[in-house]
């Protein structure tokens, strides 16, 4: 049977033999695979090797205390682009992504709240021959299937307190998947960057460092640990969504309290950045 497709509408051609009735069985139609998409950022340098091209996806079931970009916690206040439409972005540049070293990033947001449309260009990259990092807080790494996790070069792991206690006041949810899903990446040999966020008096106890280097040292993978100091540069984003920014009265960390932290992953033989 051929057929051709006409403004909405088929219109069938039936081969000599072959029966009307069969003819008119539609073939199953491709599903779209669609996502939300909150930013694209086409010159990022942090978010792994070389230039990145970042893809911000919508979507996040943490709410950090800390969040710069709280905009990116309802999936639906992205913009819903097809999976086919953001390749096309990512093809526009992914020569100069590949002569330099770079690659894609997926964060977000929560990249594993859209698990399918992350997954879809993640595999297509990859065909693509370029370097694939993904950005995740790892609470929903029960999602990551064996495909993707073979697609991703490098892991960008935030983990936002070692303590269950911190860790369900920073985020509001329990910090258990996460260590989980850092555990199946290091017995999976898969190369991570750790990244943690140091706020004075929020994640900086003592302890908590203590038992969260102990825990990264204990890893496999681990090509190096990012302290990223706190910071309040989306605290405006709160202000406009009407939202109650409770670290308004909270300074960055002091150079002291970042050596120490610094010191405390650095002695047990982790890469510090
Ligand atoms: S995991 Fe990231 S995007 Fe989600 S609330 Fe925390 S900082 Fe914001």
């Amino acid at each position: 049977m051929s057929r051709s497709l006409k403004g909405s509408r088929y219109t069938l051609r039936v081969d000599q033999g072959e029966t009307p009735a069969a003819a008119r069985v539609p073939e199953p139609k491709q599903e779209e695979v669609t996502g939300y998409v909150h930013s694209l950022e086409t010159a990022g340098t942090v978010d792994g090797p070389g230039i990145r091209f970042v893809a911000f996806l919508s979507g996040c079931q943490f709410r950090c205390q800390y969040c710069h970009n709280p905009d990116t916690w309802h999936l639906k206040d992205g913009r819903r682009i097809t999976a086919d439409e953001a390749m096309d972005e990512i093809e526009s540049y992914a020569d100069f992504l590949i002569k330099y070293g770079g690659g894609v990033t997926f964060s977000g947001g929560e990249v594993m709240v859209q698990d399918k449309f992350v997954a879809n260009l993640a595999r297509r990259c990859k065909q693509r021959g370029l370097h694939v990092a993904l950005d995740t807080n790892g609470y929903l790494g029960h999602k990551v299937t064996p495909q993707l996790m073979a697609d991703v070069d490098l892991w960008l792991l935030d983990i936002k307190s070692f303590d269950p206690q911190i860790h369900r006041i920073v985020t509001g949810a329990e910090v258990e998947p996460v260590l989980e899903f850092a555990r199946r990446l290091s017995d999976e040999g898969r190369m991570m960057w750790v990244r943690f966020v140091l706020v004075p008096d929020l994640t900086d106890d003592f302890n908590n460092v203590e038992g969260l280097a102990d825990f990264v040292a204990s890893l496999t993978g681990v090509e190096r640990v990012e302290v990223l100091p706190f910071h309040k540069m989306g605290e405006y984003k709160w202000a406009e969504m009407g939202l109650d920014y409770q670290l308004k009265d909270t300074p960055p960390p002091s150079p002291e309290l970042i050596e120490r932290v610094h010191q405390q992953f650095a002695s047990r033989g982790l890469t510090v950045v």
